[in-house]
């Protein structure tokens, strides 16, 4: 665990979030995106070993220890690249939040395959609640992902889905909560990218203007 500056713990899987934090589960929707960082050109997913250790830490894809071959490098280079594949693609469907284009059928692929390996499952529980699974933490990485489409479904549902947006920034587009009360925050942060683009706007205008 590691803490934040308000005195909030983080889950370390999400210590690369230092602000406008999405709420549990949805966090872990947030932090799987924004593994991708445009604006500083680092990606987690880019070391093979740095996005096994991020993937297990965060519960969607740990090495199954009664089959120790299975989740480690067997196949990884496959499971790698689905996880790039689907992070564009839930970082897309974060992006009709914000208006952005309509999804093209090459925008959920990736999530149709991971559909076609894994399928829900309905689950009546000893406390008598009725849960779509597989849970988390998943040995195969295309349970874990399905585990993300399930939390996307319920924050659909509960309406929390909504305040999960894009920066407005071009080179940024890093995936924030948006807690604002009029719900129309539309930069991860003002200071850097709120600012840089309203400087780089005038800047622009008065080039017109002149
Ligand atoms: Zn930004």
């Amino acid at each position: 665990m590691t803490a934040t500056l308000n005195g909030m713990t983080l889950p370390s899987w999400a210590c690369h979030i230092e602000d406008k934090q999405a709420p549990m589960p949805l966090l872990l929707v947030q932090a799987f995106v924004d593994t991708l960082d445009r604006d500083l050109g680092t990606d987690i997913f880019a070391h093979a070993g740095e996005a096994r250790a991020w993937l297990a830490d965060a519960g969607l894809r740990v090495p199954d220890p009664d089959r120790p071959d299975a989740g480690l490098d067997a196949g990884f280079a496959d499971d790698l690249r689905l996880a790039r594949e689907a992070r564009a693609s839930i970082h897309a469907l974060i992006g009709r939040n914000t208006g952005s284009e309509p999804l093209a059928p090459d925008d959920l692929a990736p999530l149709e395959q991971v559909l076609g390996q894994a399928q829900p499952r309905l689950d009546v529980g000893a406390d008598g609640r009725v849960r779509l699974g597989p849970d988390l933490p998943a040995h195969a990485l295309t349970d874990g992902l399905l585990g993300l489409l399930l939390i996307i479904r319920d924050a659909q549902a509960d309406g929390s889905w909504d305040r999960l947006k894009l920066c407005g920034n071009p080179d940024c587009r890093w995936a924030f909560y948006d807690r604002s009360h009029s719900r129309r925050g539309a930069w991860c942060d003002m200071a850097t990218c709120g600012n840089r683009l309203k400087n780089r706007n005038l800047r622009a205008r008065r080039a017109q203007a002149g």
